[in-house]
């Protein structure tokens, strides 16, 4: 049977690295193969290489919970979640790859008085902006959400929901390899296996190149989208950034029949889950509270998440988890992302996802893409520079939601 698995063609291919390219971005995860595709579709600039130091899709990329929503409470924030999700909706014809995006409603769970008036105020503000998000009595979660624990004795009694019904999940993989495909098709080099060891920079400080452990290659800009290694390579352009790494964690129980309808997400016990479509429950966790860069975490996170997801679906209490697993991620002090200039002339930084970027992949690629074609912000990402952090123009969405993923 396997026989029919051979001779299929390589879906992009794998070039040996030019001297030098227009445009250099550093990470092939989602954001960095979306800023190579819309360089490429949107502003006409193909000769551009993505430098991967591992695997195509193998950081946060290929290791996240895939929840999408764009629910956020700022202005700001909900223009750029937002963005992505209306690419969300047409991504998978875009690319000609189904990317498996399921808008089968995300529903955040209300446990005390404090969840109830932060959700109902997000509410509204969305509906300002035009964004879908309601309020759930209890009976509405349960009709919604069946196997679901409305018991009073719960240690956190669930006392009502905010439901974004456009809200949902995507194939994560799948993500990297379509935009990977369809940059690749369009001319972008993709370079695996080759990890960026400097940024290399001209008398007057602007950036010429990068050094890599397969040699230097010259480029007019450079984009860093490395996620939880950021720091490490904006450092090697002795540029400081305001960022912390940490570990988060996730698990999948073994594959089940349809169970779980929807996405649901619980700030308070600090837990959320979705069904794949494979079966499995797949679990996400708070982060660890130390920095790191190991991708593993500390055991009693995740006994702490299954005890929460027990108690909310005690139906999954014998099931059993296949596998666990970490990624770094890169937290800003306000919790929003940094996408824009830096003092650096040339060089671009698209990081500070956190907990929460897979959902904002394809709008993150879109706007990335227009700064560094243009040299100045798209205005979708004009508020989420650098330098909010020594002016005060926060975008606070960690005082607004205490978690954001
Ligand atoms: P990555 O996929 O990590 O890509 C960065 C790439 O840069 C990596 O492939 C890395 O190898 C490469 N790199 C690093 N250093 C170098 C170097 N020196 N040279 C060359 N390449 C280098 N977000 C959501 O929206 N919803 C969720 O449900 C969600 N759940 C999550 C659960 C977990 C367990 C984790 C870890 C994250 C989760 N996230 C979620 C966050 C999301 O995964 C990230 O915000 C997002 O994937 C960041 O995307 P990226 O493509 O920029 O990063």
């Amino acid at each position: 049977a396997m026989r029919a698995h051979k001779g299929w063609e390589q879906q992009w291919t794998s070039p040996e690295p030019k001297s030098e390219y227009d445009v250099i971005i550093v990470g092939a995860g989602g954001h960095g193969l979306a800023t190579a595709y819309y360089l490429a579709k949107e502003h006409g600039i193909t000769n551009v290489a993505v430098l991967e130091k591992g695997w195509l899709g193998g950081g946060n990329t290929g290791r996240n919970t895939t929840i999408i929503r764009s629910n956020y409470l700022y202005d700001e924030s909900a223009g750029i979640y937002e963005h992505a999700v209306k690419l969300w909706e047409g991504l998978s014809q875009d690319l000609n790859y189904n990317v498996m995006y399921s808008a089968r409603g995300v529903m955040m769970l209300a446990h005390n008085i404090h969840d109830v008036q932060v959700f109902k105020r997000h509410i509204h503000a969305n509906r300002l902006n035009g964004i879908d998000n309601e309020w759930l009595t209890p009976e509405q979660v349960k009709e919604f959400c069946p196997p679901i624990n409305l018991s009073a004795d719960a240690r956190y009694p669930i006392i009502g929901a905010a439901l974004q019904r456009r809200g949902g999940t995507a194939r994560h993989d799948a993500v990297a390899w379509g935009y990977a495909r369809a940059a690749a098709d369009r001319g972008v080099h993709i370079i695996q296996n080759c990890e960026v060891t400097g940024v290399r920079r001209a008398a007057n400080g602007a950036v010429v190149g990068v050094d890599t452990n397969r040699g230097p290659i010259n480029a007019k800009k450079v984009g860093v989208v490395a996620a939880g290694h950021t720091s490490v390579i904006m450092n090697m352009a002795d540029v400081r950034m305001p960022l912390e790494s940490y570990p988060l964690q996730a698990l999948v129980s073994e594959p089940v029949k349809p169970l779980i309808p929807c996405v649901i997400m619980s700030n308070t016990v600090h837990a959320y889950i979705s069904q794949s479509d494979k079966g499995e429950m797949v679990i996400g966790a708070g982060t660890d509270q130390y920095t790191s860069y190991s991708q593993t975490g500390g055991l009693h996170i995740i006994n702490h998440t299954l005890d929460a997801i027990c108690e909310m679906f005690p139906v999954l209490t014998r099931l059993k988890m296949l596998r666990s697993w970490g990624g770094i991620v890169d937290v800003t002090p306000d919790r929003s992302p940094i996408l824009a200039k830096t003092p650096v002339p040339g060089l671009y930084v698209n990081c500070g996802w956190g907990t929460g970027g897979f959902k904002a992949t394809p709008g993150s690629g879109n706007v990335f893409a227009h700064t560094i074609a243009r040299d100045e912000p798209h205005r979708i990402n004009a508020p989420f520079t650098i330098e909010r952090f020594t002016s005060g123009r926060l975008i606070d969405e960690a005082a607004a939601a205490a978690v954001a993923h």
